[in-house]
């Protein structure tokens, strides 16, 4: 997560979530949580990490892990709960309940298209993320639904009001869309826009991804446009899987970056389906523990080694900014099977 306005101004929509993830880091070792509670969706995005849902035996009681006991134990990490799509699961609104009972910090990441069971929980969550990633066909071409657009343009207006985030992938397809999706964002009041770096996994198609320059040109309109001339006003630019985004927007905009990026070994874990516990959902086969010793998972070897920016290799190795971004490992991982390997998409090299 890389928070561009908050960067350069101080203060944005995402402060809060920020405060809560860098006070439960610093007291056990975990800020931000990304629970998948299912791999089960209503729709087919072409840029999906997840090929196909796979039958599998998922939890289907939350609380016979005792996960967010731990959780609430080990100091309210930011949690995400997202999917597959996570309103399938006929626990999930019982389960944001509970945690918004036990005041964790919750945001949702949704299709949008169960109108119903997001309307049912809405005032229980912080944040509620929707996908858009353009115009109407070319958004329905993506997810593979007819109608999907409508879903989330109904959601936004049904929620306006409410701190709400627009979630997109950037591709070569989507990202010319990307005014599109800042006018529907300022049109509903929309605190966030969230973009996020395709993955040559799962669905993908590795032409899709964007070139260091492309990425570097959505930096710069973002900077310029976006952050600096409040084109659509006071939102927030949220970048995700790119960490040097920050070191190259701080070059750019000519500020420090102060904050150290939570990431995969540092501050972030995603507890699967299944109850297993991951460096990130998009590491579905490096399982670091057993969601039932949650801490156990965060003393591993893996996740202290990962988190170790002494122990990164090539340009990340070498780099005077590894300590505040540490690249990606993720792509790390996925591009090179070395998990401390350079992050080959880094912006600045
Ligand atoms: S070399 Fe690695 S640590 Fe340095 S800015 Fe690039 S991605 Fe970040």
């Amino acid at each position: 997560m890389v928070h561009l306005r908050s960067m350069i101004k101080g203060s944005s929509s995402v402060s809060r979530g920020e405060e809560v993830a860098d006070r439960s880091h610093s007291k056990s070792g975990i800020g931000v949580v990304i629970w998948n509670v299912t791999y089960d969706c209503n729709m087919r995005c072409s840029h999906c990490y997840q090929s196909e849902w796979r039958p599998i035996r998922e939890l289907s009681d939350f609380n016979e892990l005792r996960i967010v006991d731990q959780l609430e134990e080990l100091g309210k990490p930011l949690i995400f709960i997202s999917g597959g799509e996570p309103l399938l699961k006929s626990q999930t609104p019982q389960l944001i309940r509970e945690l918004k009972a036990r005041d964790f910090r919750v945001i949702l990441s949704t299709n949008g298209s169960l109108s119903g069971a997001l309307r049912s929980v809405a005032d229980s969550l912080d944040n509620i993320a929707l996908p858009l990633y353009g115009p109407e066909e070319f958004h329905d071409t993506i997810t593979g639904v007819k109608g999907s657009y409508n879903s989330v343009i109904n959601a936004l207006r049904d929620l306006k009001g409410m701190n709400l985030t627009i979630k997109t992938v950037a591709s070569r397809s989507t990202v010319k869309h990307i005014r599109h999706l800042l006018d529907v964002a300022s049109r509903y009041d929309v605190s966030t826009l969230y973009v996020c770096d395709l993955l040559p996994e799962g669905r993908a198609s590795s032409s899709e991804i964007l070139s260091k320059e492309e990425w570097r040109k959505l930096i710069d309109f973002f900077l310029q446009e976006v952050i600096m001339e409040e084109e659509y006003g006071e939102i927030e630019i949220d970048i995700g899987l790119h960490p040097s985004a920050a070191i190259y927007a701080s070059m750019r905009a000519g500020f420090e970056v102060k904050r150290r990026i939570m990431r995969e070994g540092r501050g972030l874990i995603s507890i699967s389906p299944t109850g297993d516990v991951l460096l990130s959902p998009y590491l579905g086969d490096l399982r670091i523990g057993d969601a039932r010793r949650i801490k156990e998972a965060l003393e591993s070897d893996i996740y202290r080694e990962v988190g170790d920016a002494r122990n990164l290799k090539g340009v990340c190795g070498d780099c005077p900014f590894k300590e505040v971004c540490g690249g990606s490992r993720v792509k790390a991982y996925v591009y090179s099977g070395d998990l401390l390997g350079e992050d080959p998409t880094c912006l600045i090299n």
